[in-house]
Protein backbone atom coordinates (compact mmCIF):
# COMPACT_ATOMS: atom_id res chain seq x y z
CA UNK A 1 0.00 0.00 0.00
CA UNK A 2 1.60 3.41 -0.92
CA UNK A 3 0.73 6.38 1.12
CA UNK A 4 1.19 7.14 4.77
CA UNK A 5 -1.32 5.87 7.71
CA UNK A 6 -3.44 8.00 9.44
CA UNK A 7 -2.30 7.77 13.32
CA UNK A 8 -4.77 7.75 16.04
CA UNK A 9 -8.31 10.28 15.68
CA UNK A 10 -8.77 12.16 12.65
CA UNK A 11 -10.93 15.09 12.70
CA UNK A 12 -12.48 15.79 8.95
CA UNK A 13 -12.48 19.32 7.64
CA UNK A 14 -14.63 20.81 6.28
CA UNK A 15 -13.76 23.31 3.23
CA UNK A 16 -12.94 26.80 4.23
CA UNK A 17 -12.40 25.76 7.82
CA UNK A 18 -9.31 26.75 9.51
CA UNK A 19 -7.50 24.17 10.65
CA UNK A 20 -5.68 25.24 14.47
CA UNK A 21 -8.90 26.49 16.02
CA UNK A 22 -7.41 26.58 19.73
CA UNK A 23 -4.45 29.02 18.32
CA UNK A 24 -5.21 32.62 20.24
CA UNK A 25 -5.64 33.96 16.29
CA UNK A 26 -9.35 33.00 16.98
CA UNK A 27 -11.99 34.72 18.97
CA UNK A 28 -14.12 32.19 20.46
CA UNK A 29 -18.00 33.21 20.56
CA UNK A 30 -20.63 31.30 22.19
CA UNK A 31 -23.94 31.04 19.99
CA UNK A 32 -26.61 29.54 21.19
CA UNK A 33 -28.56 27.55 18.80
CA UNK A 34 -32.09 26.97 17.89
CA UNK A 35 -32.35 23.68 19.73
CA UNK A 36 -31.13 24.90 23.15
CA UNK A 37 -27.40 24.10 23.20
CA UNK A 38 -24.41 26.31 23.38
CA UNK A 39 -21.80 25.95 20.84
CA UNK A 40 -18.68 27.25 19.92
CA UNK A 41 -18.12 29.13 17.35
CA UNK A 42 -14.27 30.90 16.04
CA UNK A 43 -13.95 34.08 14.93
CA UNK A 44 -10.92 35.63 13.36
CA UNK A 45 -9.89 38.54 15.15
CA UNK A 46 -10.47 42.33 14.17
CA UNK A 47 -7.94 44.29 12.72
CA UNK A 48 -6.33 47.21 14.39
CA UNK A 49 -7.19 50.21 14.79
CA UNK A 50 -7.24 52.90 11.75
CA UNK A 51 -4.15 55.42 12.24
CA UNK A 52 -3.53 59.05 11.39
CA UNK A 53 -0.88 58.98 8.44
CA UNK A 54 0.68 62.11 9.98
CA UNK A 55 0.97 61.86 13.43
CA UNK A 56 -0.05 58.18 14.39
CA UNK A 57 -2.76 59.20 16.70
CA UNK A 58 -6.24 56.74 16.28
CA UNK A 59 -8.66 57.98 13.91
CA UNK A 60 -12.29 58.53 14.75
CA UNK A 61 -15.40 57.04 13.20
CA UNK A 62 -13.50 54.83 11.15
CA UNK A 63 -14.74 50.94 12.16
CA UNK A 64 -12.56 47.92 12.53
CA UNK A 65 -13.98 44.84 10.48
CA UNK A 66 -13.06 42.48 8.68
CA UNK A 67 -12.88 43.23 5.02
CA UNK A 68 -16.09 41.20 4.25
CA UNK A 69 -18.34 43.20 6.21
CA UNK A 70 -16.50 46.43 5.22
CA UNK A 71 -17.46 45.41 1.80
CA UNK A 72 -21.16 45.74 2.45
CA UNK A 73 -21.01 48.62 4.63
CA UNK A 74 -21.89 52.01 3.16
CA UNK A 75 -18.98 54.71 2.28
CA UNK A 76 -20.28 57.09 4.84
CA UNK A 77 -20.07 54.97 7.78
CA UNK A 78 -16.18 53.75 6.98
CA UNK A 79 -14.44 56.92 7.22
CA UNK A 80 -15.83 60.59 8.16
CA UNK A 81 -16.94 62.83 5.11
CA UNK A 82 -14.36 65.74 4.57
CA UNK A 83 -10.96 66.16 2.83
CA UNK A 84 -8.63 63.48 4.03
CA UNK A 85 -11.34 61.85 5.85
CA UNK A 86 -10.00 58.41 7.04
CA UNK A 87 -6.32 59.57 6.18
CA UNK A 88 -5.74 62.27 8.60
CA UNK A 89 -6.60 63.34 12.07
CA UNK A 90 -8.74 66.29 12.18
CA UNK A 91 -6.17 68.17 13.53
CA UNK A 92 -3.44 67.44 10.71
CA UNK A 93 -5.67 68.02 8.36
CA UNK A 94 -6.29 71.48 8.99
CA UNK A 95 -2.53 72.10 9.33
CA UNK A 96 -1.99 70.82 5.98
CA UNK A 97 -4.81 72.73 4.20
CA UNK A 98 -3.42 76.05 6.10
CA UNK A 99 0.25 75.49 4.69
CA UNK A 100 -1.48 74.52 0.76
CA UNK A 101 -3.08 77.75 0.96
CA UNK A 102 -0.24 79.70 2.66
CA UNK A 103 2.09 78.45 0.17
ZN1 LIG B 1 -2.67 63.38 12.73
Amino acid sequence: MVGKKSKGKSRILRKGEPRKLKSKTFKRVFVRTPGGRTVVHFKKRKPNKARCARCGKMLHGVPRERPYKMRNMAKTKKRPTRPFGGYYCGACMREIIKEKVRT
